[in-house]
């Protein structure tokens, strides 16, 4: 279907581009020139050419603390001069026991393993829920999620994400999911009661057939467009999952780690997952780690002296101390400041509040430090609107770097963002909605 255009890349574009670097999630052909950014401060992006940039979604959602944050960099640098890498298989250090305590703490799930990064966080969840059937004698099969998911890109992941226009090329190499709707809501909405119920239909219907596992994105759907849940709705799952006795995956990749306005999104609401995928604001946004939580009891069914039932899965730079370095600190800062997290959502309302008698905002949603809308326009909906780089192009020429998802506009924050830095970020929202 696709095709591949014929100009070379540099005949197609005024200005240059590197030469040796393919850069992810753009298509080379039509996008504008990347912009150099030489230093990051607090929520600001200081770039080569041009007034700084409020990085107003965390740099695809992983600077927690804000760039260039003195402590982080200590704690990294610090580690770096001791120990920056050692093998974790036969050895062990103290900035992986201290952060599997205190991750075993605030999880509530005892048993921590190591990956890179998202992606790698979902699969291993993945595989230790199939083998952990399988060790018992009991394999199961299928594997429940959700409309609209999005859980990473490596093929696993891939497959219990939602099927679309990034997948299309793998299809027939994805392993088949039962699906159920994702009702997500948002203020004002007098469907939800029906959506929620339609749902859950769907889902106890599917949970008739044994299932391995459901995996979720807890309260907060990031790629499929800032996609909101009530609480309540989180809850029927997970207690429908328990009755049945199957495993349940919290992919909090993106609501780890005071995303949703608490610790996590399962804490919020009031549910414990067997597993969890954690990465992105794991280490303060600084260094690329995952990691996938587990319960004791998943953890026991791979003990034993056959060999069998050992997860056999690593990666080369499991555990990199730099890594954990940069998380322990991440829940130092954390831990010193809550409020940080916890306050972020009434600062939000104050502005939304004020967008939503704006013609061309429908669908107003916040969670936590997360705030969307849906554009009112015209075109196809989903990642490919047009609408979506026009607003980024105008807001972008106002001091704020946004990244719209087709029509769903969203602010991702730091933490750090000020009160002023956060109305700069709906002054410039307002400004481009003018413009589209
Ligand atoms: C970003 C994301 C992933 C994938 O993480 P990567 O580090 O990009 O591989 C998985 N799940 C969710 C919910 C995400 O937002």
């Amino acid at each position: 279907m696709a095709k591949v255009a014929k100009e070379t890349m540099a005949s197609t574009e005024a200005g240059s581009r590197h030469p040796n670097l393919w850069p992810p999630f753009t298509q080379l052909a039509s996008a504008a020139l990347p912009q150099r950014i030489v230093s990051g401060e607090g929520s600001l992006l200081f770039r080569e050419q041009g007034e700084p940039l409020i990085d107003a979604i965390s740099s695809w959602w992983v600077t927690l603390h804000g760039h260039g944050h003195p402590v982080m960099a200590a704690a990294i640098a610090e580690q770096a001069q001791r120990l920056e890498q050692v093998i974790f298989a036969d050895f062990t250090h103290e900035p992986a026991e201290r952060l599997g305590e205190r991750l075993s703490e605030i999880t509530g799930l005892q048993r921590l393993f190591f990956s890179d990064n998202g992606s790698t966080a979902v699969e291993v969840a993945l595989k230790i829920a199939c083998q952990w059937w399988h060790n018992q004698g009991t394999p199961r099969h299928q594997i429940i999620a959700f409309d609209g998911a999005y859980h990473g890109d490596t093929f696993g992941a891939m497959a219990v994400g939602e099927r679309n226009l990034f997948s299309e090329p793998f299809e027939t190499k994805l392993f088949p999911v039962a699906r159920v709707p994702w009702p997500s809501t948002w203020w004002d909405d007098e469907t939800v009661d029906e959506k929620e119920q339609s749902a859950l239909q769907v889902l106890d219907q599917l949970l008739e057939t044994p299932t391995a596992a459901v995996i979720l994105e807890p309260l907060l759907q990031g790629a499929g467009g800032m996609a909101m849940v009530r609480p309540a709705f989180v809850q029927a799952i997970a207690q429908r999952v328990k009755e049945c006795g199957t495993l349940l995956i919290a992919d909090e990749v993106l609501t780890g780690f005071g995303r949703t306005g608490d610790w996590f999104a399962c804490r919020r609401a009031g549910i414990q997952p067997d597993l969890m995928a954690l990465s992105k604001g794991l280490t303060g946004g600084c260094l690329p780690m995952g990691v996938t939580m587990a319960s004791e009891r998943i953890f026991r069914g791979f003990i034993g002296q056959d060999p069998a039932l050992t997860l056999w899965h690593g990666h080369s730079f499991t555990a990199n101390p730099l890594g954990c370095a940069a998380a322990n600190a991440s829940l130092d800062l954390l831990e010193d400041n809550p409020e940080a997290f916890r306050g972020f959502e009434q600062r939000h309302r104050q502005h939304l509040e004020q967008l939503k008698r704006h013609p061309k905002v429908s669908r107003i949603r916040v969670t936590g430090t997360v705030a969307a809308f849906d554009l009112n326009v015209q075109g196809t909906s989903g990642y490919l609107n047009p609408a979506g780089p026009t607003i980024k192009r105008i807001a972008m020429e106002h001091g704020v770097f946004l990244r719209p998802l087709g029509q769903v506009v969203y602010l991702l924050p730091p933490l750090c963002t000020t009160d002023e830095q956060l109305e700069r970020c709906y002054a410039a929202i307002e400004t481009a909605l003018a413009g589209v």
